[in-house]
């Protein structure tokens, strides 16, 4: 009785595409009701559900998916998005006519997926199209879950930036790309100044807010590109892909003064707080470690010179 816990949702017609299949929730029983075609049918989905069972990755399912389903229907492609895993898969081509579902099991939402080819889909077709939907949904559930688990353990909890676990997998990422294009390649730490002092006088609840909204105002002022990271207590680190001087240190001054503006409402109150920052530009024969640890002198040197300032390693 699996088939009766989910339910296939239409979309409502994309402006451009003509939507052939206008029907609200599909009726699970139909599907249920077999008859001996139908049986050979299913047996054949068996097989396509053992072969979406061999991955984990939300892409690579689509991707079988879409191999998977063309003995079944001719499509020319498919489009695969999540918001909430920040996920877009496509294969083949677009094309003019379409066949869109809102995917859920239970109240649980796993994204939107599109069938698309220059034909119409006959209503035979989308019954199929439907039949195999269903050998999809669980996998994807499963891949959605792994991928939510992955990003959970990469993620810090009280900020929502990248947490410390990541830094490492993300500064060699960054400093292989800009390795292999001969792009510059800047970081920049930052660390809350005097913040004992506000955990002192307004309490720890006070302190925390602050830490979010520092991460807030960080993530807004970079560039989507750039990666923003909690790299320890009230310290920070952004990658900045594609920049050198002085991209690095006018990003690092407008961080600054945003934060320095702020005015931060916490229980009957509000407090200001500044920050300092040190950047370093990625050296001709440098690795990351030596990078970061450049930047965090520039910082300790900005500490020392009075705070709340940048200071650019040499
Ligand atoms: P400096 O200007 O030299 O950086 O001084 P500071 O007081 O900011 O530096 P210090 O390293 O002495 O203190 C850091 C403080 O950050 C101490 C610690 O309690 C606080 N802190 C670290 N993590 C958290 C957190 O998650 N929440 C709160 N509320 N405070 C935190
Ligand atoms: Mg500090
Ligand atoms: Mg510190």
């Amino acid at each position: 009785m699996l088939l009766a816990y989910y339910q296939l949702t239409n979309n409502q017609a994309h402006k451009g595409f003509i939507m052939e299949y206008k029907q609200g929730n599909l009726a699970v029983t139909q599907l249920m009701a077999a008859s001996n075609t139908e049986k050979k049918f299913d047996a054949k989905r068996l097989k396509v559900t053992n072969a979406l069972q061999t991955t984990l990755s939300t892409s690579r399912l689509i991707t079988l998916f879409s191999e998977q389903i063309k003995p079944f229907i001719k499509q020319a492609g498919l489009e695969y998005s999540n918001d909430s895993v920040n996920t877009e898969v496509k294969t083949g081509q677009t094309a003019l006519h379409s066949c869109s579902y809102n995917l859920t099991i239970e109240t649980e939402e796993l994204g939107s997926l599109k069938v698309m080819r220059r034909k119409r889909f006959e209503p035979a077709e989308v019954e199929q199209i439907e039949a195999l939907i269903c050998c999809l949904i669980y996998p994807l559930r499963n891949a959605l879950m792994y991928k939510k688990a992955l990003l959970s353990a990469h993620t810090d909890q009280l900020t929502g930036l990248n947490n410390r676990t990541s830094f490492s997998q993300s500064l060699q990422h960054e400093w292989d790309l800009a390795k292999r294009y001969n792009a510059p390649f800047s970081l920049l730490m930052l660390d809350i100044d005097h913040f004992k002092k506000i955990n002192d006088t307004y309490g720890h609840i006070a302190g925390d807010e602050a830490l979010k909204t520092v991460a807030k105002t960080i993530k807004e002022t970079i560039r989507d590109s750039d990666v923003a990271f909690r790299y320890g207590g009230e310290e920070f680190v952004v990658l900045l892909n594609n920049t050198s001087e002085p991209g690095a240190s006018l990003l690092a001054e407008r961080i600054r003064q945003n934060i320095a503006n702020l005015v931060i409402a916490v229980e009957g109150s509000t407090l200001s707080l500044t920050i300092s920052l040190g950047t370093a530009i990625l050296g001709e024969s440098e690795n990351g470690e030596e990078l970061l640890q450049r930047a965090d002198e520039a910082l300790y040197q900005a500490k020392n010179s009075g705070r709340n300032r940048v200071f650019s390693a040499g």
